[in-house]
């Protein structure tokens, strides 16, 4: 029916344009080379029209004696296909090398050849991703087809890490983690996942699913990792009114990492808590040897407000023992002795680290604070205050991701957010 109306349409248009034509007479003429070529119009379209039956003819002629065969022949794929493979691998090279619009450049040229082919697809999906545009169609393609499921559920869990959606990201580690039960990354992800939805008790069951997984996380971290959430949830059993469930948990946190010196803080409080003084002390005691900081050597300082600056320094003097050469060691043991009014030993200390190019900041901040107090000299004092504005920066809490300076250790950066970042050091 339709090819029938197609025809008769057709033929009225054919008669309406020999109507047309033998009411508008006129003649071609073609010149070419000294060649002349006269035709009446009419002559002229006759022409046309056979000329045009003559090549679809040609091209039915190709058909009939099967011509495409040599477009689908074997040995021609073979060819389109390694051709094919060349560009994708340039596209990868380019995109190796961080050159994304090459990448894509690439890529489609590959999927020209190859079609809707699911590795051209990805790499056009990552580029496309890395090039940061706001619509990624091969990413699309590629979430409808089923092939390709886990790799798609990377990407976008990529992009929800990336904007710090963690509530959002948690159901999709859940789910990939149903068809790969034991893969590290994905299990670390899930740690990490818990810690910034401050779901504790989760990121500790993974941990313990990683320390089963032998080798997915190196041993060292794991221990790090596991101190840290006893720390944390040891802060909530106290918030609770927990409070041997939170002494419980930070003597774990101790035993998996001697040096977190904010779980030995918060441990050696506890003890002042109930009084027991003696006990905070050896906290104090142990932790300073891995790693003291200002923090610890306060809470040292002032545990006996009544004892006289005298039996404070005879104190300090024993636990600076411990790890004598290190920086803080020296000021604590400075910042009493001049407390004691022990000029010469304060002295000392501070000489020491000058000695050492170990002085810092607080090194002349601490001389001139002593110029001032032994002899009132204030011409001196401040001398010691421009040398301290030139010296090194004392050791200090700092994020190693942003480099942020919080005043003390907390496990998520407050600057930028990151899990377990924040260290005693030289920034
Ligand atoms: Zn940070």
């Amino acid at each position: 029916m339709i090819r029938l109306t197609f025809y008769i349409i057709l033929a009225i248009m054919i008669a309406l344009g020999a109507a047309w034509i033998s009411s508008n007479p006129g003649e071609v003429f073609i010149s070419w080379q000294g060649w002349e070529i006269r035709f009446t119009l009419a002559v002229f379209v006759l022409l046309a029209i056979l000329y045009t039956a003559f090549i679809l003819a040609v091209i039915r002629l190709l058909k009939w004696l099967n011509f495409t065969r040599y477009f689908t022949s074997p040995e021609r794929l073979a060819a389109k296909r390694t051709k094919a493979g060349q560009d994708l691998d340039r596209a990868w090279s380019s995109y190796a090398l961080e050159d994304y619009a090459d990448a894509v450049k690439f890529g489609l040229r590959a999927k020209a050849k190859l079609g809707e082919d699911h590795n051209v697809l990805r790499l056009l999906a990552s580029a496309t991703r890395m090039l940061g545009e706001d619509k990624n169609p091969y990413l699309d393609t590629l979430k409808k087809s089923n092939l390709s499921t886990t790799w798609v559920d990377k990407q976008e869990l990529d992009d929800l890490i990336s904007q710090k959606s963690w509530s959002r990201a948690k159901p999709l580690i859940e789910r990939m983690l149903l068809q790969h039960p034991k893969n590290g990354k994905l299990l670390e992800l899930n740690f990490i996942c818990n810690t910034h939805l401050n779901q504790w008790q989760n990121a500790k069951s993974v941990l313990e699913d990683l320390s089963k997984n032998n080798g997915s996380i190196d041993p060292k971290r794991l221990k790090r990792y596991s101190a840290v959430i006893d720390y944390c949830l040891a802060l909530e059993a106290k918030a609770a009114g927990q409070k041997s469930e939170s002494h419980n948990l930070l003597k774990a946190a101790l035993k998996n990492d001697p040096t977190f010196s904010a779980a030995a803080m918060a441990y050696a409080r506890g003890y002042i808590e109930q009084n027991d003084k003696k006990s905070a002390e050896k906290v104090v005691f142990q932790a300073w040897k891995h790693s003291p900081t200002n923090e610890l050597g306060e809470l040292f300082s002032e545990l006996y407000p009544i004892e006289s600056a005298s039996e404070t320094y005879r104190r300090v003097k024993r636990l600076v023992e411990e790890n004598p050469s290190k920086p803080e060691s020296r000021h604590l043991l400075a910042e009493s002795a001049i407390n004691a009014q022990k000029w010469p030993e304060a002295r000392q200390a501070l000489n020491d680290l000058i000695n050492n190019k170990r002085a810092s900041k607080k090194t002349y901040h601490l001389l001139a604070l002593m110029e001032r107090r032994q002899k009132n000299d204030l011409k001196a004092s401040e001398e010691f205050i421009v040398k301290a504005e030139k010296a090194e920066m004392d050791t200090t809490w700092s994020c190693t991701t942003c480099s942020a300076m919080p005043a003390h250790y907390t496990p998520h950066c407050a600057n930028c957010g990151d899990f377990d970042t924040i260290r005693w050091s030289n920034v």
